[in-house]
């Protein structure tokens, strides 16, 4: 595909995510400015990157270590805000915290120490991984609603990370907007201990209406701007 066609089909992936965020905004009473998208770029080329900067795109996500650094480094010269959302290995965390400005996904205390050694020297917004699933659900990523405390304590204590909220997934096959509301219960208790950490990061392709209805300031989104992500890679 020509440069120009890619252009035109991310300029109307993205047309089409912005109604339906600002839609969603407007059904839940709030401004449009309240949500930012972060477009997810995971498997998709460092042009399509650079296409989406020329398209008003200030913040992208990622969820690999390797890809991530890569990406960042070839697309550096865009000014984007890099978001890191991916699972994290504890032996990663330094690298990941060199040029991530935002990382969505500590979900323990063990990762405390490396992001904020990698980071030294700049400050890295960091979001804490919630889990939605029932206890002892396998696979399940983030930390159980009762470790947040201290898992909050760690990252507020860190000297180069700014503590900024929460984040989570809609577990599969449940209706998001019920998993959301549960959400939304525990970031408010969660503000109460917290009250400058306001960042609510949820919300994907297909239910970000229902993450913004329950309060999201952030929205990951990929395949609904950039298409369905190619299986092998
Ligand atoms: C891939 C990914 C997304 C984007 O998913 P889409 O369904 O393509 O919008 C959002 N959040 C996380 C954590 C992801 O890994």
């Amino acid at each position: 595909m020509s440069a120009d066609a890619r252009r035109e089909e991310l300029a109307h992936g993205l047309e089409e995510v912005r109604a339906r965020i600002a839609r969603a905004c407007a059904d839940a009473g709030r401004a449009p400015d309240e949500v930012t998208l972060i477009v997810v770029t995971k498997f998709f080329p460092a042009s399509d990157v650079r296409l989406l900067a020329d398209l008003g795109v200030t913040d992208v996500g990622e969820n690999r270590h390797q890809e991530a650094a890569d990406k960042s480094r070839e697309c550096a010269d865009l000014g984007l805000r890099w978001h890191f959302i991916g699972g994290l290995q504890s032996n990663k965390a330094a690298a990941v915290a060199g040029y991530a400005d935002a990382v969505h996904s500590v979900d323990r205390a063990k990762l405390v120490a490396p992001l904020d050694r990698g980071a030294a020297g700049r400050e890295v917004d960091v979001l804490l991984q919630v889990s939605l699933d029932p206890p002892g659900a396998s696979g399940r990523a983030g930390a159980d609603p009762g470790a947040l405390g201290a898992l909050a304590e760690e990252v507020a204590a860190a000297e180069h990370l700014r503590l900024r909220g929460l984040m989570a997934v809609a577990p599969l096959g449940e209706d998001p907007e019920l998993a959301f509301e549960r959400l939304a219960a525990i970031r408010s208790s969660f503000l109460d201990q917290h009250p400058d950490a306001a960042w609510l990061s949820a919300g994907m392709s297909n239910d970000l209406e229902q993450a913004v209805a329950a309060g999201a300031t952030h929205v990951r989104v990929g395949s609904a701007v950039l298409g369905s992500r190619p299986r092998f890679q």
